[in-house]
């Protein structure tokens, strides 16, 4: 346990020492593969239009479809840096959404010292400039109320761009599926994700099986914040926090509420087997069309930036 600890903090140091150039990267390999998906793709699909653009578009927030299938106008940006928190992936350009997400998201990391001692958060994908479908990663994400947050707790120091594009994603999970990693896992994580499925906004989250599984078993009499934790594949090296459509946006819309219950019994142990962990191969869907969009989607992708 102690040796995984060093371990850990061993490769935190070879990653957050900066060293002359760690070229080669991950940044370079998912620009090149995002180069050579969008090549492939007819010029009409979604991902590749919404993929193209590098600016918000001009005028007020709106959230326009569902979460898989849709866009936002009006977006607003995370900053990189916040007392609390650090964009990851920067090359991405992947830390836009709507402005009562990006609110959240920085009342979370800010009340995080006090839940559960962490510094802040590390975070990753929200969404594209102007939403819509991705070129790589990512069915949802679409209208600005979708971020990925990381596991690994934000170090005290900034790190520096490259490390952002590049620092691996350490998993909670073990290699098998069927744990959280002991090494790794403390109380600042039930003491995180609880405070996460509390936000009134939020919708749901999507957390590892094995995750849930491990908050089931250590949450005492008070749980019914377990019904908003749902299981999902991947999700072993983040979180996914959804909020809900916000009042007055009416072109946005919701997803079924959640069942009723912590979804700690039956429903949970589905996800140990063997159907799900090796779920039949379906063919590649082909990508979304403009014309599948919301119609009011293609006017946000031909609007103005914002200045
Ligand atoms: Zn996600």
């Amino acid at each position: 346990m102690v040796g995984k600890a060093i371990a850990r903090f061993a490769l935190l140091l070879i990653f957050f020492t900066p060293v002359a150039c760690r070229a080669g990267d991950l940044a370079a390999a998912e620009a090149a593969k995002r180069a050579q998906l969008t090549a492939a793709l007819p010029t009409d699909a979604a991902k590749r239009v919404f993929g193209g653009i590098a600016e918000p578009s001009a005028g007020p927030w709106r959230s326009i479809g569902s979460y898989a299938k849709g866009c936002i106008a009006g977006a607003v940006q995370l900053p990189a840096d916040g007392p609390s928190w650090q964009v990851m992936r920067p090359a991405r350009n992947r830390a836009w959404g709507s402005p009562v997400l990006i609110a959240a998201i920085e009342r979370l990391a800010e009340s995080l010292p006090k839940v559960n001692g962490w510094a802040g958060l590390l975070i990753g994908d929200i969404g594209q400039p102007r939403g819509g479908p991705m070129v790589t990663g990512h069915a949802s994400h679409q209208i600005g109320l979708d971020a990925d947050i990381w596991l690994m707790p934000m170090p005290e120091r900034r790190l520096s761009v490259e490390e952002r594009d590049n620092l691996p994603a350490e998993s909670l999970v073990t290699a098998d599926g069927n744990s959280v990693d002991r090494t790794l896992w403390n109380s600042s994580y039930p003491k995180l994700y609880e405070a996460v499925a509390r936000i009134p906004e939020l919708a749901r989250m999507f957390v590892n099986p094995a995750i849930k599984r491990e908050l089931c078993t250590e949450a005492g009499g008070d749980r019914d914040w377990l019904a908003k934790v749902r299981p999902w594949w991947g999700h072993d090296d983040h979180f996914h926090m959804r909020l809900t459509c916000p009042p007055g946006q009416t072109e946005c819309e919701n997803q079924d509420p959640v069942p009723p219950g912590d979804g700690c019994g039956k429903e949970l142990d589905w996800w140990f087997t063997e159907e799900a962990r090796h779920p039949k191969p379906s063919p590649p869907s082909p990508p979304l069309l403009m014309s599948q969009l919301p119609r009011e989607c293609a006017a946000v992708a031909a609007a103005p930036p914002a200045k």
